[in-house]
């Protein structure tokens, strides 16, 4: 196989050509195959999994190298819409020092950094002790199982064991490099529904008005402790994000009032001891709350210290800059990962992802391109 000549990689036109894929869950519009073409092109060994149903996301698996220590970089190239405001989010522009784009930062410039960088990293090392294998999927935004666990599944037994795994999602807050987030809390949304008796509401004797009910229940869960002392890690929360009744009269005692809450919780619990105590209160409370729960995700913590130095080590040396470590934000695929190897997130700066005008600084695909060219040198060369 002829290879591609490194001058033909630029991360900055990679990021340009994946941004102008307007690859929106699930679809994909041949960004996959792309890349895969580019993987090949450097080395890699690519598989392109297709569908598994008609509206299912493409994933893709490239590995190159041989030996034990196998470290993943796991990414996604769907993106999520415009938004409700008008913009041109798939033809990438430049502006005063920006690149602007749905995806830039989250995440195909991250992508297109970690493609470049494996190139040069392979060229000069072309016998490196190792496995680099890059997992891709279609669905990270909307999160099916047809994603990144529909990925893990079948790459698991090919190329596992897995011995660390980056993720390229865009950690950094500000400036590029100034954050890895070591892990997240885990997810867990709640449906709480307060049953009663709908009668009038000049005589409550002949009613149970459900609306108190549902609301002392709300208070006993957002104001309860979960942790004494978090540590370092993220403390515990949960958020009430909507209360319906959907009763538009004052002179009738409603039935039935609805609640939806989230909570991120702290590594020191697990999703099943959460539902465990919110059923023991909902019980102690009357027999009329009946709650719906839905685990997202479990907490997780980074604790793999090679791989953490070798990235901290190459973000000082490429960027000048000691990064903070997190463990707040939103759950990503990381979570997936956690529980076959520890699981490290790093890449383009985040704050305006999701945005209408999406943008990182021009300078940055090349800048992170180095920060992970330094970072596979610190980790596969160094003990
Ligand atoms: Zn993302």
């Amino acid at each position: 196989m002829r290879l591609l000549p490194l001058s033909a990689l630029s991360p900055l036109e990679l990021t340009r050509a994946l941004v102008a894929f307007p690859s929106i869950t699930p679809k994909d519009e041949g960004c996959l195959a792309f890349l895969k073409d580019i993987f090949q092109g450097i080395g890699f060994v690519t598989t392109l999994l297709e569908p598994t149903n008609p509206d299912g996301p493409w994933n893709l698996c490239a590995a190159c190298g041989s030996g034990e220590k196998t470290l993943v970089f796991l990414g996604h190239t769907d993106v999520v819409p415009e938004g409700t405001e008008p913009w041109d989010a798939f033809s990438p522009r430049e502006e005063d020092g920006f690149l602007i784009g749905r995806g830039v930062a989250d995440m195909k410039g991250g992508i297109a950094a970690f493609v470049v960088a494996s190139a040069r990293f392979l060229q000069k090392y072309p016998h490196f002790s190792g496995k680099i294998v890059v997992l891709l999927t279609g669905d990270e935004e909307v999160g099916t199982p047809d994603g990144a666990q529909a990925l893990l599944s079948w790459a698991i037994p090919r190329y596992g064991p897995f011995t660390s795994c980056l993720v390229g999602e865009p950690s950094s807050y500000r400036l590029l490099g100034d954050n890895i987030a070591l892990g997240h809390r885990g997810s867990l949304d709640l449906h709480i529904t307060a049953h009663g008796l709908q009668g009038h509401a000049a005589s409550p004797e002949r009613a149970r008005n459900p609306i108190p009910l549902l609301l002392r229940y709300l208070d006993k869960i957002t104001q309860h402790v979960w942790e004494q002392d978090p540590g370092d890690f993220a403390a515990s929360h949960l958020e009430v994000t909507s209360i319906d009744v959907g009763n538009p009269v004052s002179n009738i005692i409603p039935s039935r009032a609805e609640a939806r809450a989230n909570i991120r919780f702290h590594l020191q619990h697990t999703s099943n001891d959460i539902i465990r105590q919110m059923q023991t209160w909902a019980t102690e409370m009357s027999p009329d709350l009946i709650i719906e729960f839905c685990a997202n995700g479990e907490s997780f913590l980074c604790q793999d210290e090679h791989m953490t130095q070798a990235l901290e080590k190459a973000i000082k040396s490429v960027l000048n800059i000691t990064p903070q470590y997190s463990t707040g934000g939103g759950t990503t695929d990381g979570r997936f990962i956690s529980s076959h190897c520890p699981a490290i997130e790093f890449g383009m700066v985040c704050n305006t992802i999701h945005h209408k005008n999406e943008r990182i600084p021009v300078a940055d695909c090349e800048r992170l391109t180095q920060v992970y060219e330094i970072f596979l040198q610190n980790f596969f060369l160094e003990s």
